[in-house]
């Protein structure tokens, strides 16, 4: 199927070529002609699958069919987004989409000066793509008028509610006329999203392009049962060993994200935190060096994360699985998207198993789980839950192996004192993964920081660059915890999981 067949306008076709694209994706295929029909959506269909162009395009073909009296312009069209991110992405696309029209948009988020947005408002925009939190601002501040809307989009609708703006939701739709277009997306469709949707739209057209709450069909996915406390060392070799150059990794806290982040560089991987404490520039400046590879691993929480748009993105990892299981489907979308491959790890410890199944009951399947040596604690695993086993790296390393790695260590640190550079890790993984043969490195790296091997490449997920590459300065192989022990991990991190969590509403304003 073309684009051409769907009804689109020639300035929207000519942007379409403008994109890239050739051929409209199924949530494409389905809603651009209901909209262009004047139908109201309900659709299920997550990040990825191209439901912005797909309510983007028929909007513009929309609003552009009645074009503006001179001096007289007024908001027709309101979309109203979870996320900054989310926002800005979307005001990006309705720009690029858009681009061939006269028609004007502007995006209105929080963390940044309300002035600039009050001018923009002044000049007059057609379409408005919100925050809930910061639109209400300037409603209240008389700076917007939504009493002529005849389109309103709530892009990630689930979302929206999970971070608790129902109310906001409430009163934005009181304030849009009844005569108008509805279109509503939402990856997962709970009892909630269900009856705001009842309310809200008249006789819609139901689209479902992926099974609801089933996780895109080309994400490879992983399970790698592993000690907690050996989660970091795990991901960096994890990242190092495979060579992966882009990878996403998910904290449940805002303060978790932060302290990876710090581990990660000092393991010589270039990253970067982005949450909701962070300021609005932080964020945009930290998503801008990912995308283009200066940094190499994203650390985010669930709510920042959400609608990142990055194309290609090759990896996903969960450091620690969600709490809210949905938030499992919504994190790994983020890869493989739009027909591309992906991969979506998790580092599972112990007491994330209800966790586990929970997600697993969700997606209706269960998760493979691959055991690598050395990485995991005998009572944080139960072996015959494991499918598959590869080595990380050497198993049984002697004293002698290990001192001789504490003196490397502190050579390091030595070195690091005397103000003598040291050898990035994450450069010595790249040339090791390029080394034939695996061998030794010329220089510099060849101690045991990089102790692993990459001989076990049997995984279909693994990068075919995989070298050698390891941590080894990590407490594995440690003994058995103590279920005492474990209890009191427990209890840790359920502490820590309420003094940390994330407060949604914060966010998105
Ligand atoms: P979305 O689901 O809207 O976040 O879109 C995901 C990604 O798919 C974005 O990077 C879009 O630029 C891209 N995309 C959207 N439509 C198409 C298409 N028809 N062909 C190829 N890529 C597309």
């Amino acid at each position: 199927m073309t684009f051409d067949s769907l009804g689109l306008n020639a300035a929207l076709l000519r942007a379409i070529t403008d994109q890239g694209y050739t051929e409209p994706t199924p949530i494409q295929q389905q809603a651009i002609p209901a909209i262009l029909a004047g139908r109201d959506i309900l659709a299920g269909a997550q990040t990825g699958t191209g439901k912005t162009a797909g309510f983007t395009l028929p909007l513009l073909q929309q609003l552009n069919r009645h074009p503006h009296e001179r001096n007289h312009r007024h908001v027709r069209a309101l979309i109203v987004t979870p996320t900054r991110e989310l926002a800005a992405q979307v005001d990006e696309s309705v720009t690029a989409y858009g681009r061939h029209l006269p028609l004007r948009s502007t995006v209105i988020f929080g963390g940044v000066k309300i002035g600039p947005q009050v001018q923009r408002l002044r000049q007059g925009v057609d379409i408005i793509v919100a925050t809930p939190g910061r639109l209400l601002d300037h409603i209240s501040q008389g700076n917007i008028d939504l009493s002529k809307i005849e389109i309103l989009v709530l892009d990630e609708a689930d979302r929206m509610l999970d971070m608790g703006f129902i109310h906001d939701i409430r009163r934005i739709i009181k304030l849009v006329p009844k005569k108008r277009q509805t279109l509503l997306f939402s990856a997962t469709f709970s009892n909630e999203i269900r009856r705001l949707s009842e309310g809200l739209l008249h006789n819609p057209e139901n689209i479902d392009v992926a099974p609801r709450n089933t996780t895109a069909e080309r994400i490879s996915q992983i399970v790698h049962p592993v000690a907690k406390s050996s989660k970091r060392a795990l991901l960096s070799f994890l990242i190092g060993s495979n060579n992966w150059r882009q990878v996403l990794v998910f904290t449940r806290t805002k303060h978790g994200a932060n302290r990876l982040a710090q581990q990660l560089e000092r393991d010589g991987l270039s990253s970067a935190a982005i949450h909701g404490n962070k300021s609005q520039g932080a964020r945009t400046r930290a998503l801008a060096e990912f995308k283009s590879g200066k940094v190499r691993v994203l650390v985010a929480t669930d709510i920042a994360a959400r609608g990142l748009d990055i194309e290609l993105l090759p990896h996903v990892v969960n450091y620690e699985l969600p709490n809210v299981p949905e938030d499992y489907v919504h994190r790994i979308g983020r890869t493989g998207r739009a027909g591309s491959d992906g991969v979506a790890v998790s580092l599972v410890s112990a007491v994330e198993k209800g966790l586990l199944h929970g997600i697993e009951r969700l997606l209706g399947t269960r998760l493979p789980r691959e055991l690598i040596d050395g990485y995991e604690q005998a009572t944080a695993t139960d072996e015959t839950d494991v499918d598959s086993r590869r080595q990380g790296r050497p198993a049984g390393r002697s004293g002698q192996q290990r001192n001789g790695q504490r003196r490397n260590t502190q050579q390091r640190n030595n070195q690091q004192r005397n103000g003598q550079p040291r050898q990035r890790r994450a450069d010595a993984n790249e040339n090791n993964g390029n080394r034939p043969g695996n061998q030794k490195p010329a220089g510099g790296e060849s101690e045991s920081e990089t102790s692993g091997n990459g001989r076990s490449n049997t995984h279909p997920q693994r990068n075919k660059t995989a070298g050698t590459s390891g941590r080894s300065s990590s407490p594995y192989r440690q003994g058995t915890k103590s279920s005492k022990q474990l209890n009191g991990n427990r209890r840790t991190s359920a502490g820590r999981r309420n003094q940390g969590a994330e407060v949604p509403a914060l966010f998105g304003g």
